[in-house]
């Protein structure tokens, strides 16, 4: 067995980012200032904008990337890029490399603390879109709002459903979450009511950020559809579910997803990833033979838990844990089933899993589910019950991949919920 690679940089053993990591993200050192690209380092940020301006980066293209407020044009330069640069950082990092180990100046200007820093988006997201692929979560919800014995509608195993969301809100992780209001309506009544959302929900996610673009009117095949997709993060689609189950007939949800939708600030990349795979449960029917992907570890082991911290608490309750890997569709095959009428998706394109409910009641991925929606409220650890999400909750969602000592993280993705707008309508 060969010694793992390791940093001269230190790096603690329950650290998300070891030196086989190396995720991606947009930084700058006060709020307002000037954003560039980093990647994440143990409790440090590495300033690529200060390492290529030193020269330490070889990349194809006779340009510089990495001086500017998104990944997209380092995204968009290619899979050889991606891997020239994984490359030449690993080096770059190794204990053993001395250019910048040894070389104090640049270290004092290249690396910065992860806490000290703020965090943006890592990318300009062009299109949002949210899937619908863990079988559990369509099963758990069929149940509840329609019939347990045909929970799940028969499209359902034949492709991997989906619904164009709204990229405009997508937020980076930290961003408060104002409690939306819309229209409601409440069984006793014959006509809605203008509310604040009183079932205020998240959805535990992961999200894909598109790699390579496609041309209108040319698909993406199953073949070809990993090389299109540069890394994942974490995502929490938060949703409104009693705006949520008035709008969205016939045509999906809308306000009660379009809020807000938060993403964790690293882009882990699929070459990080790659030790981790395994493969999608099984699936029956067989599908289409456009989608078809078999004899192909084609889904990641990534264990997920979400927390949620009330106001004035330091303690986080932990509420569900679960894994990646039960999802029923693959990112390859929401990919190709997205492409496949002729739609062209976009560098930088931001596609959600669908909430990730596991097989067992502490591994749904929605408050919806755990608590069944408000008929099992869940016991926190201050005394209190949660139903849905109460202003000043902050939910906070971690994933990580372990095996054989290697741990691969992706961080966090939190958000606080803030009290909804006061609307002063005139009385007439
Ligand atoms: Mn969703």
């Amino acid at each position: 067995m060969t010694t793992p690679l390791k940093s001269f940089i230190e790096v603690a053993p329950n650290s998300d980012f070891p030196i086989q990591n190396l995720p991606y993200g947009v930084f700058s050192e006060t709020p307002e200032g000037q954003r560039r690209v980093g990647v994440a380092i143990g409790e440090w940020v590495l300033d690529l904008a200060a390492i290529e301006a030193a020269g330490l980066l070889q990349l194809s293209g006779g340009r510089t990337y990495f001086n500017q407020s998104t990944l997209n044009d380092f995204i968009a330069s290619g899979r050889e890029n991606w891997t020239a640069l994984r490359t030449q950082l690993q080096q770059l990092l190794a204990a053993d490399t001395a250019t910048l180990r040894d070389n104090a100046e640049l270290r004092e200007k290249a690396f910065f603390k992860q806490a000290a820093v703020t965090l943006h988006l890592p990318v300009q997201i062009p299109g949002y879109t949210d899937f619908y692929s863990s079988k559990e979560h369509a099963t758990n919800v069929g149940c509840m709002f329609r019939d347990p014995k045909n929970a799940l509608l028969p499209n359902w195993s034949e492709l991997p459903v989906g619904y164009n969301g709204r990229a405009s809100s997508v937020v980076v992780s930290g961003t408060n979450v104002v409690r939306p209001s819309g229209q409601i309506k409440l069984p006793t009544e014959d006509r809605p009511i203008f509310s604040p959302c009183r079932k205020l929900d998240f959805e535990l996610e992961t999200g894909f950020i598109v790699g390579k673009p496609n041309q209108l009117g040319q698909p993406i095949s199953i073949e070809n559809a990993w090389d299109h997709i540069f890394g994942m993060v974490l995502f929490n689609d938060w949703s409104a579910r009693d705006i949520q189950q008035w709008e969205y007939v016939p045509l999906g949800p809308f306000n009660s997803k379009t809020f807000a939708s938060s993403i964790s600030p690293w882009i882990v990349t699929l070459d990080a990833l790659e030790p981790f795979r395994t493969r999608c449960p099984e699936q029956e029917p067989r599908p289409l033979h456009y989608l078809r992907e078999e004899n192909v570890d084609n889904s990641f082991d990534i264990n997920l838990s979400v927390e949620v911290k009330p106001e004035n608490q330091t303690q986080a309750d932990v509420i569900c844990k679960t894994n990646f890997k039960y999802m029923y569709w693959s990112m390859a095959q929401q990919l190709t089933h997205h492409t496949i009428a002729g739609c062209n998706v976009q560098v930088g394109d931001l596609m959600g899993s669908g909430t990730i409910s596991g097989p067992t009641p502490d591994s749904y991925g929605s408050l919806l589910e755990l608590t069944w929606n408000a008929t099992k409220p869940l016991q926190l650890s201050n005394g209190e019950q949660r139903s849905f999400l109460q202003d000043g909750d902050t939910l906070i969602m971690r994933g990580y991949c372990e095996k054989d000592g290697l741990r691969i993280g992706f961080g966090e993705v939190s958000g606080k919920v803030l009290p909804a707008v006061q609307f002063n309508f005139d009385q007439n």
